[in-house]
């Protein structure tokens, strides 16, 4: 996995390019939940759930079928209760969050690659471009020298893009509303 800090700067990206649509931020607390959510799968190391299994680390729950589920969970009944916000828009913004879990799980290099198209295939795919470190699941000692090296390596390949793709759409949608005036 990428760290627990890294993962959610995706939904941080990813809510920038939504807001536009109807998706107010409060919404992006929700995506960070959904960008932590397929980690939950190391609870069956405990249940003895073997690594490579279905259900192990990086199986099922790193699916794109669980991301569409998941979509779908939080935001049919949210969309429902609150007609301001565009259903279609939310349901995809948390797919792609929880989507982004696997997407760059997949750009790590260790571990068993990550099961996209669970349950139907058991198959565990990796990008063939892999920048990002391992990082331990759980806390990490931010202040060792391997904690700093990991840190580094997300922020030059997670936060920036992130960063930079948020502040990109911020600015194009300020620009659009300057010339909408
Ligand atoms: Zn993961």
């Amino acid at each position: 996995m990428a760290s627990t800090i890294s993962h959610p700067v995706a939904a941080v990206a990813i809510g920038a390019l939504f807001t536009q649509h109807q998706l107010p931020r409060r919404f992006w607390l929700l995506g960070v939940a959904c960008t932590l959510l397929p980690d939950v799968d190391i609870l069956g190391k405990l249940a003895g759930i073997r690594y490579g299994d279905m259900l192990g680390h990086r199986g099922l729950t790193h699916s794109l079928a669980f991301a569409a589920t998941l979509a779908l969970v939080f935001g049919l009944p949210i969309s429902a209760r609150d007609p301001s916000v565009s259903r279609a828009y939310l349901i995809f913004y948390l797919f792609l969050c929880t989507a982004s879990h696997g997407l760059l799980d997949a750009l790590t290099e260790g571990g068993l690659g990550v099961a996209f198209f669970a349950p139907f295939s058991s198959r565990r795919y990796f990008f063939p471009w892999r920048p990002l470190p391992v990082s331990p699941i759980g806390h990490i000692g931010l202040f060792t020298p391997r904690g700093i090296a990991i840190m580094l390596r997300e922020f030059l390949w997670i936060w920036l893009p992130s960063l930079g793709t948020a502040f990109v759409a911020c600015l194009i949608r300020r620009t659009m509303a300057r010339r909408g005036r």
